[in-house]
């Protein structure tokens, strides 16, 4: 039976087939729901939506169909933030989508995680992965659904925004095209729209020395480091080449 799926699996294109095969063994009850998820896999759908979670920094996070999968690269961006923790920090997971990042923070314990996202399907799903954990999560553009009393008092700001240029989207595989919300990858013209609307509202909710860490890429680096400066945060880069992954960590002064 395992054999079985591989082989249907590498046919259809899947580089990682026996890893596959063991996670939809794992998620189906029974033959018959086995070949109904590796049927929607060779249609192209991302395994995380079949089998309802990713993998990400050694936790299980859930993600449900339409959600943004969270990237083996955006661990660097919890990494990074993981290191500036201390007991009672205030920690915000800002375009969450599944809040795998805000799971994670929020799984070190002691320190307070908020979450927003504009989507209602990813922050349904946030919800159930961060709320467990104590965190809260809410839903609206950016820094609007957010209580007041969060105001100054933000210790770490970690964001991973849509940052896709919106001529690039046709470009990505058919898993996030077709089956991830335009919403969340669509970064405008230069892919940094969104960016540049949290950093200019990132004064009002930020406590002193805090800081503001954001996913970016190799081509927006240099930009996004000016648009750091531009807001009195004094930025760093940090990367991770394995996993194709670039962080701007950005202290307020
Ligand atoms: N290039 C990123 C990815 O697909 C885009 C993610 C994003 O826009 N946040 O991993």
């Amino acid at each position: 039976m395992r054999a079985d799926v591989i082989t249907t699996l590498r046919a259809a294109g899947c580089v990682f087939a026996e890893d596959e095969a063991d996670l939809l063994i794992s998620a189906a009850a029974g033959p018959d729901e086995l070949d109904e998820l590796v049927a929607r896999r060779v249609a192209g759908l991302p395994l995380e939506h079949i089998v309802g979670f990713a993998e990400f920094c050694g936790r299980r996070i859930a993600v449900d169909p339409g959600v943004f999968v969270p990237r083996r690269r955006t661990e660097l961006l919890v990494e990074e933030a993981a290191r500036l923790l201390r007991p009672g920090s205030v920690v915000l997971d800002m375009c969450c989508g599944s809040g795998a990042a805000a799971t994670v923070l929020a799984a070190h314990g002691g320190v307070e995680v908020h979450a927003t996202d504009i989507d209602p399907a990813a922050v349904a799903c946030a919800r159930r992965n961060v709320e467990p954990l104590g965190g809260h999560v809410y839903e609206g553009d950016l820094y609007e659904p957010l209580p007041d009393s969060l105001r100054g008092r933000v210790d770490v700001l970690v964001v991973n925004v849509p940052y896709v240029p919106t001529d690039a989207i046709a470009l990505m595989p058919p898993e996030a095209r077709l089956y991830e919300p335009t919403v969340a990858l669509d970064g405008g013209p230069d892919g940094l729209d969104i960016a540049r609307r949290v950093l200019s509202g990132a004064s009002d909710w930020l406590a002193p020395q805090s800081r503001l860490l954001l996913e970016t890429s190799d081509e927006q680096a240099d930009t996004v480091r000016a648009l750091f400066a531009a807001a009195g945060l004094a930025p760093r880069l940090a990367r991770c080449e394995e996993r194709g992954a670039v962080v701007a960590v950005g202290q307020r002064a």
